[in-house]
């Protein structure tokens, strides 16, 4: 078991989204983001298969068939895309990704930058998470809505060209203002 790691790794990721959410006001977002982590099906699954350079959840999955700490995180966690996923309203669209709220589309995107900063540590750059996005994204299908995609590429576009001051700006300004 390795509790102490497993909580410092959450604690940091936490205070780097926590950072992140303030600098465009997204105060109660940045406090609260991915606390069901701290909750039992999560915290003791993530002590288990906790691995350092990657998510204890892919163990789980590799080892159980599925994850049931993930599906418990993005059953309560609006910033994933994946809580998003339901019914779609014409008749033979199946399950899609329905539309997300804007303030959550943003916190995804701190989520991704965190997540990007912890993985690669020094090798890190601002086009990291772009990167990362566009070699999953062909994969997501109608999974995550059209809308929610051309936000979220925007986002991570212009973070990997204008870097972080210039790109939290205009999501302070124009993103947030406009999207609620
Ligand atoms: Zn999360």
């Amino acid at each position: 078991m390795k509790a102490w790691q497993h909580f410092c790794t959450i604690n940091h990721h936490k205070m780097l989204v926590m950072k992140s959410c303030f600098r465009v006001g997204l105060y109660r977002q940045g406090l609260l983001h991915d606390m069901s982590k701290y909750s039992p099906s999560e915290f003791l699954v993530g002590c288990r298969y906790y691995q350092g350079d990657r998510s204890p959840n892919n163990a789980e999955r590799e080892i159980k068939g599925y994850s049931a700490a993930w599906l418990h995180h993005k059953g309560r966690n609006k910033h994933h895309y994946e809580y998003w996923i339901d019914y779609g309203l014409g008749k033979d669209e199946g399950i899609v990704g329905m539309k997300m709220p804007v303030k959550y589309v943003v916190e995804m995107f701190m989520d991704r930058i965190a997540a990007s900063k912890t993985y690669q540590k020094e090798n890190y750059t601002d086009a990291h998470p772009l990167m990362y996005y566009e070699q999953g994204a062909a994969k997501l299908g109608s999974m995550i809505h059209k809308d929610t995609a051309a936000l979220l590429h925007k986002l991570l576009k212009m973070l990997a060209e204008e870097g972080e001051d210039k790109t939290f700006a205009y999501i302070r300004k124009n993103v947030l203002k406009k999207g609620f």
